[in-house]
């Protein structure tokens, strides 16, 4: 039996389309579980990047492909409109189509004794609460490089170069590039602080590690694809790539350069 698991976000033509998929897949013979299964082929998301995103962070990016039929704003990850969903059940049985990598960034959080792991398709992005400066001091592959003062930084992995990145002045990053961008958010320079203004650049065995320094309470904000967490008195975070590969099925007009034009200028 195969199984293609499909989710939708709670828009009407969401879940329009869902019902019609489902119709569409099991005239086809797919089976259309209820609930996630871990043994399923393919994972439909109906809905936008965001509903994609949260996705991903639900079921701990799973390593069965994935398909997003977008009835969203912008729809970068997604590959299907809502009226192509014959073509895309006849593309898919044909295998027509070829599966895109995409790495994800991890940050590992050091508290006392315990480590909390974040992951992120798009960016792990380090800020204040309650808009809060932060001081951050930032190593580099083991050499300490600067101590940032500012909003927070944000460490992108190609994939999310179009999104939060690329509206702090962050550069778009080809997903074929195996590297991590890091862009500051609203750094400081003055006599009094320096931090770098520009992104910095990666390569992928490299990690970058911070160490904050706290001047009221211990918080610092740690988001992962637009997910937001407290973290209380961290001490360290490392921040690299991670093991998790995303697998997006893309069909045989889909070119990276094409998407950034269409959606951008
Ligand atoms: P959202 O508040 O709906 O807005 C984020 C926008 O970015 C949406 O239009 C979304 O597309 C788009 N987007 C998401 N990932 C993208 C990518 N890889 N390339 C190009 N555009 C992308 O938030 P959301 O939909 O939950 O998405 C979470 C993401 O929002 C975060 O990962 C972060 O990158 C981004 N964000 C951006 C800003 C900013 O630009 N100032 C601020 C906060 C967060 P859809 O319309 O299809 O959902
Ligand atoms: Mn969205």
């Amino acid at each position: 039996m195969r199984t293609i698991n499909v989710f939708a976000n709670d828009t009407e033509l969401s879940k329009a389309t869902k019902k019609l998929l489902k119709q569409k897949l099991e005239k086809s013979d797919f089976v259309v579980p209820q609930e996630f299964d871990p043994n399923a082929e393919l994972i439909v998301c109906i809905g936008g990047d965001g509903s994609f995103l949260e996705t991903l962070q639900k079921y701990e990016f799973p390593l069965i492909p994935f398909v997003g039929i977008n009835t969203g704003h912008l729809g970068f990850f997604q590959e299907i409109s809502p009226d192509g969903l014959d073509e895309f059940i006849f593309k898919y049985k044909q295998e027509k189509y070829e599966i895109q990598h995409l790495k994800t960034v991890k940050a590992e959080v050091i508290i006392g004794k315990n480590k909390k792991e974040f992951i992120g398709l798009n960016e792990i992005l380090i800020k204040g609460i309650r808009s809060r400066i932060v001081h951050l001091n930032i190593s580099i592959g083991g050499s300490f490089i600067e101590r940032f003062s500012g909003d927070g930084i944000l460490v992108s992995t190609p994939a999310g170069s179009t999104a939060y990145n690329y509206s702090l002045g962050g550069s778009i990053v080809d997903p074929r590039l195996s590297l991590l961008q890091v862009t500051p958010i609203a750094p400081m320079n003055t006599t009094a602080y320096r931090s770098f203004t520009s992104s910095v650049i990666l390569p992928p065995y490299l990690s970058i590690r911070i160490n904050p320094e706290y001047a009221k309470d211990k918080e610092l904000l740690i988001v992962a694809d637009g997910m937001e967490h407290i973290l209380q008195g961290a001490e360290e975070i490392i921040i690299g790539f991670s093991n998790y590969i995303i697998k997006l099925l893309r069909f045989e007009n889909y070119d990276f350069w094409t998407k950034v034009k269409s959606k951008f200028i």
